[in-house]
């Protein structure tokens, strides 16, 4: 009754339709004991019975139906996990049953796995890229194998490959006979001596390079052929192997990730692929690494971006890819996950492990923002250069809401973040914030023109969550409590309108409005503010001052954030000076000020 196909040994049997067993391997028996009027019921939790029962009514009603059901049996006093696969017998009177026990398959895959890790791991310190020839289809497949990866150099039907080569003029004239022995070589699936020849293949297509080529045809059970083979590039005067271009030429030498160039060719070949529909892209930054460098030196930085390489390398496992695209930048092209949450656990096992890197010896804790986008999540989102715009400006939004967080783009929490628009990443701070938020806002002062105060707090809110605004107060008179907020925890301080009697500090002004992006300014300037201001834990902040009819200073509106320091960009400033010149000229008609 073992099916030889598959190593893989496993339980199978018949039962009758009471299941009690008939018949089975001796597999079946030793799971079951040996008793022979045995009931596979007697195996089986009361809810994992109903199960099985219900599986086997529907496979007598449809008796071609194959039902799988996972089930767990107690064998030597562990619990494991089985697939339970059910069909009824061609004679009608009897199921016939396997029990795959999962913990094994699971166990023999892990198996492979690392089997195909280390074939890999020969592979690469061999230093030869590897090619495939497919006869029946002509595809011709020339790759570099890293420990994780393919890096595909070129996939493309043969013949238009030998054009290519031709037409860019990467073969030499006198090298041109054993190039083409080569070729018609591949071309007629047989064994070959080595070739050697010249040509700008590999590497870069200005090097001329010396390559020896050898392969063997090899055919599978199923009857598919394949001409697979070995593609090394030698030392001009040696003849030896030169393991270490390929590498150069596609792999970070610091964190043995990626290069820039790998990286995003393989995420744009994911995003053309069957697969694509998998696909994310994930960049990750460091946080504050100038300050690691400047505290502890270059050498040290370089330690921490190693560290921080392995981390997400050992997170993402064989669900990705990761390269490095930047000093403390990272990429990672995911092709496996199709739940949200399979992301996150990741995003979260990085950013936890991160900050536990060096955590002895350095003050404050490494942490890192992280920005991804998925395929097909939000509009334009389904080429390389959109996808990479999503993420980093997800990632731009990590870092503006304070840090050490990821963001996982979702069009209905973040909005659109108009990614057509081909600015740079400097200027993405003036697009990020989306339009339907944008006028939103806008549309909500017009009401306030309409139909008065009431609706303040709620726009204060509005205006705090587009602009990740922690708290922004509107105060009427220069002291005591302000006459509308945002929604505040309970923790958060009461700004301070005092502010406004400090006649030095209302100099800071330009047209009633003052950003300041960093409170250590003030040190200075305005001393006896940069402490009120300290004291409450703001960071960065805007203000605006509120005038009466005679241009007196009456009142302060103060848009306050405690969590990071930076600049607002020109967009942000556009939108509070807006709203608080409204408020001003309402609180005028309105004789409040
Ligand atoms: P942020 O939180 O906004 O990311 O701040 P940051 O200080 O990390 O700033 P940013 O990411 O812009 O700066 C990265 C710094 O990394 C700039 C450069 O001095 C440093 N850097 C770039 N390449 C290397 C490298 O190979 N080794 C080391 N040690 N430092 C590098
Ligand atoms: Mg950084």
């Amino acid at each position: 009754m073992i099916d030889t196909k598959f190593d893989i040994a496993y339980a199978a049997g018949r039962f009758d339709l009471s299941l009690n067993i008939l018949d089975g391997n001796p597999h079946l028996f030793n799971l079951m004991g040996m008793d022979s009027y045995y009931s596979l019921y007697k195996m089986l939790s009361d809810d994992e019975q109903k199960k099985v029962a219900a599986a086997a009514a529907k496979c007598l009603e449809t008796p071609e139906l194959q039902c799988d059901e996972c089930v767990h049996i107690t064998v030597n006093d562990k619990l494991c996990c089985y697939i339970l696969t059910m069909t009824l017998s061609h004679e009608g009177d009897a199921y016939d049953i396997q029990l795959v026990n999962m913990t094994n398959t699971e166990n023999r895959v892990n198996e492979l796995n690392r089997r195909i890790i280390t074939a890999r791991e020969y592979i690469a310190m061999t230093g030869a890229a590897v090619f495939a020839y497919y006869p029946d289809t002509q595809r011709f497949y020339l790759y570099y194998v890293n420990q994780q990866q393919n890096i595909t150099i070129f996939d493309q039907n043969f013949e238009e490959w030998i054009t290519q080569m031709l037409g860019e003029n990467r073969i030499p004239e006198e090298d041109m006979e054993a190039f083409h022995a080569f070729c018609s070589t591949l071309r007629s699936g047989k064994s070959s001596q080595d070739y050697t020849f010249h040509g700008c293949i590999i590497s870069d297509a200005n090097m001329l390079e010396r390559y020896r080529v050898s392969f063997k045809p090899k055919t599978y059970e199923n009857g598919d052929s394949v001409v697979i083979g070995t593609w090394s590039i030698i030392h001009e005067s040696t003849g030896d192997i030169n393991t270490a271009i390929l590498e150069e030429s596609y792999v970070d030498s610091l964190t043995g990730l990626l290069n820039k160039k790998s990286i995003i060719k393989y995420a744009e070949e994911a995003l053309q692929g069957k697969n694509r529909e998998h696909v994310a892209l994930a960049i990750i930054d460091i946080d504050d690494f100038k300050s690691v460098n400047d505290n502890f030196g270059h050498m040290f930085g370089d330690k921490v971006i190693k560290a921080v390489a392995g981390v997400i390398k050992n997170a993402i496992g064989t669900n990705g890819v990761a390269g490095r695209i930047g000093g403390d930048e990272f990429f990672i092209v995911f092709e496996k996950f199709s739940d949200e949450l399979e992301f996150r656990n990741v995003l979260r096992c990085i950013k936890t492990n991160v900050a536990i890197q060096y955590q002895d010896q350095m003050e404050r804790k490494l942490s890192c923002s992280i920005g991804l986008a998925r395929y097909g999540i939000g509009p334009f989102s389904t080429t390389y250069h959109d996808l990479f715009k999503i993420a980093d400006r997800s990632l731009y939004l990590a870092k503006v809401k304070g840090k050490n967080r990821y963001i996982i783009y979702k069009p209905e929490l973040h909005g659109d973040f108009n990614v057509q628009n081909d600015e740079d990443i400097i200027n993405v701070s003036n697009t990020f914030y989306s339009e339907t938020d944008i006028n939103a806002l806008h549309n909500m002062l017009t009401d306030l023109i309409v139909y008065g105060v009431d609706s303040i707090p709620e726009i204060l809110d509005f205006f705090a969550h587009v602009l990740t605004i922690n708290r922004v107060s509107v105060f009427l008179s220069d002291s005591g409590a302000p006459a509308y907020t945002n929604t505040l925890p309970a923790d958060v301080p009461m700004a301070d309108p005092s502010v406004l009697k400090n006649i030095k500090y209302l100099y800071l002004f330009t047209n009633n409005l003052l950003a300041v992006s960093n409170l250590q300014s003030l040190e200075f300037s305005s001393p006896e503010v940069h402490k009120l201001l300290s004291e409450t834990g703001v960071a960065c902040y805007m203000q605006y001052i509120l005038r009466d009819r005679e241009g007196e200073a009456v009142g302060l509106i103060s848009a306050d954030v405690f969590d990071r320091s930076s600049a607002f960009p020109k967009i942000a400033l556009t939108l509070f000076d807006d709203m608080c010149r409204v408020m001003n000229g309402v609180f005028l008609r309105d004789n409040l000020i």
